[in-house]
């Protein structure tokens, strides 16, 4: 089996991501690889300096920044006693776009996600995030399926 040295979690706050968040924790431990736990703000590209004035915006944008700085603060106290080689990440876009983008750009060997995200969807077999980062993807995806009930 090949060595996972640097290992991508793509998370979006859900249920199904901590549970991915999880696998990918304890193979980063097993492999001894680093964690990049990255984050992306969906970007509301139709609202960008359209609907909203410019520098209301901008404010906007400014507090989601924040926002998803201090969730990800969170996220790393809860989950990340007693493993110090991890890097956290937060970037604005389409997620699965950056989830393959920031996965190529680290050097990424494993990229692991949810199947589901927030949107929850059950009906189908993975989310769209999910399903364009397997499509898309050269690095290997490892997709987690969280077991409900
Ligand atoms: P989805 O396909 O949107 O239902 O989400 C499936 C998985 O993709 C989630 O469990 C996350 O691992 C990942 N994901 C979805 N949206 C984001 C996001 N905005 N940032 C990071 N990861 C995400």
């Amino acid at each position: 089996m090949s060595k996972f040295s640097t290992i991508l979690v793509a998370i979006d706050f859900s249920d199904s991501s901590d549970n991915a968040f999880q696998m990918a924790l304890s193979m980063a431990k097993s492999f001894s690889a680093r964690l990049l736990i990255l984050h992306v703000i969906n970007e509301p590209v139709d609202m960008r300096g359209f609907y909203v004035p410019h520098i209301s915006f901008q404010k906007l944008e400014e507090e989601i920044n924040e926002g998803a700085q201090k969730m990800m603060e969170s996220f790393c106290r809860q989950n990340m006693h007693g493993f110090e080689d991890f890097e956290s990440l937060i970037v604005s876009g389409l997620p699965y776009e950056q989830i393959i983008a920031q996965a190529e750009e680290k050097s990424a060997d494993l990229i692991v996600i949810g199947t589901h995200g927030r949107a929850g969807l059950d009906h189908v077999l993975f989310g769209s995030t999910a399903e364009k980062v397997v499509r898309k993807s050269k690095i290997p995806v490892l997709t987690v399926r969280l077991e409900e009930g």
